[in-house]
């Protein structure tokens, strides 16, 4: 067993707290991470105060996470020890339905493993996140990263960078789209990244206008103040795609709107309470609806070869462990620039 230094959530109301742990021995396909930046994806809070139901606690939070492999098992082929390499959401899968076979794991007929608030799939062990010093999974669910990138800006790609990757492909984003993405947070901000390398005209749908400068600064072409109608009327039947990278309630409508004919509304946000739907907002235009989890084994290791291919990190805030519930609150009022990051070295 390897004792591992955490944070932890203890009841859906209260701070995170100082929490020590082990980790589980390393079997024959399993590596050992230590820990160096960790990712804070606003899925943890949502997970943490139990917004989504049924949280299990104590709750180590985090799922972007990078640092270098310490061990590696008897059978491990994709590394070695001194490796740079990342975990994300998941951490297992049953591996032989289709979607596993297809290495879309995220969809798993039995149901992914995430990587915290729940059981690995001995059904005993307690997974635990990446607000830890140590981590121990199997080599499937863990990827190569090159040391050409910045690494703290690298974490924020296991979630918030994967999960925007994976629908503008889907929905084979090409130069000369017209994209739209709406909430500028850790997702938002990647997915304009990812947009204007697709070679797409780029709207930043923002509830701040303070944001305006920076949106610019990460590529986006144009700014549109969601809050003002005026405005956003003007977008109505623009766009070829808008991702919904929102994390509040909000309904669909004011974004299906800006949809041209055969828009997609790529939807990554996860808010806690169900939106309303028009019909008639769907219809029009024949606009459709696509909801997308992250992405799969193959698809996370593509897309952060074509991170390094084409020098794309996350924007981060590099913050101390002890700093969490302080970001936490910020990220709340829509504070963030564009991803906190902890420096796991603050616990050691
Ligand atoms: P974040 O960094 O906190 O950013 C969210 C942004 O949404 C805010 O900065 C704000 O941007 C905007 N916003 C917040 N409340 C709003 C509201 N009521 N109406 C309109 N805009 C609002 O969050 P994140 O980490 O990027 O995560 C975003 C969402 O994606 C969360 O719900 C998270 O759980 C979910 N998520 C889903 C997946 C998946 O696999 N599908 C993976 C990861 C995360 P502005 O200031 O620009 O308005
Ligand atoms: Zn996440
Ligand atoms: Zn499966």
């Amino acid at each position: 067993m390897f004792p591992v230094k955490a944070y932890a959530a203890l009841t859906p109301t209260s701070a995170l707290v100082p929490f020590d742990f082990e980790r589980r021995d390393l079997k024959e396909h399993d590596i050992l991470l230590d820990i160096q930046y960790s990712g804070v994806c606003h899925s943890d809070l949502h997970q943490a105060r139990d917004e989504w139901g049924g949280s299990i606690y104590p709750m180590v939070p985090g799922h972007e996470i990078v640092g270098r492999i310490a061990e590696v098992g008897k059978h491990v082929k994709k590394f070695k020890v001194g490796d740079t390499a990342g975990v994300g959401v998941m951490v297992d899968s049953c591996r032989v339905c289709k979607p596993c076979t297809d290495l879309t794991e995220q969809y798993c007929v039995e149901g992914m493993t995430g990587t915290y608030n729940g059981l690995e799939r001995d059904k005993v062990t307690k997974a635990q996140g990446g607000y830890s010093t140590r981590i121990v999974t199997d080599e499937r669910y863990v990827y190569n990263i090159s040391d050409k990138l910045y690494l703290p800006g690298v974490a924020p790609l296991l979630c918030a960078g994967i999960t925007t990757y994976s629908p503008l492909r889907y929905a084979n984003v090409k130069p000369g789209d017209k994209v739209a993405v709406a909430g500028l947070g850790g997702l938002g901000h990647m997915a304009v990244k990812f947009a204007v390398s697709l070679g797409a005209e780029v709207t930043m749908l923002s509830t701040s206008k303070a944001k305006e400068a920076d949106a610019k600064k990460l590529g986006a072409h144009h700014f549109v103040l969601s809050t003002d109608q005026a405005q956003m009327k003007k977008q109505e039947s623009q766009f070829n795609v808008v991702v919904d990278c929102v994390s509040g309630n909000h309904d669909y409508a004011p974004y299906l709107k800006l949809l041209a004919v055969n828009g997609k509304l790529l939807v990554v946000g996860l808010p806690s309470e169900e939106p309303k739907l028009d019909p008639f907002q769907l219809v029009t235009n024949r606009r459709s609806i696509i909801g997308s989890m992250i992405g799969g084994s193959k698809e996370t290791q593509e897309m952060l070869d074509y991170c390094a291919e084409k020098n794309i990190v996350a924007d981060v805030e590099v913050i101390p462990m002890q700093y969490i519930n302080e970001a936490y609150e910020r990220m709340l009022k829509s504070d963030v620039k564009y991803r906190f990051v902890i420096d796991m070295a603050s616990l050691k």
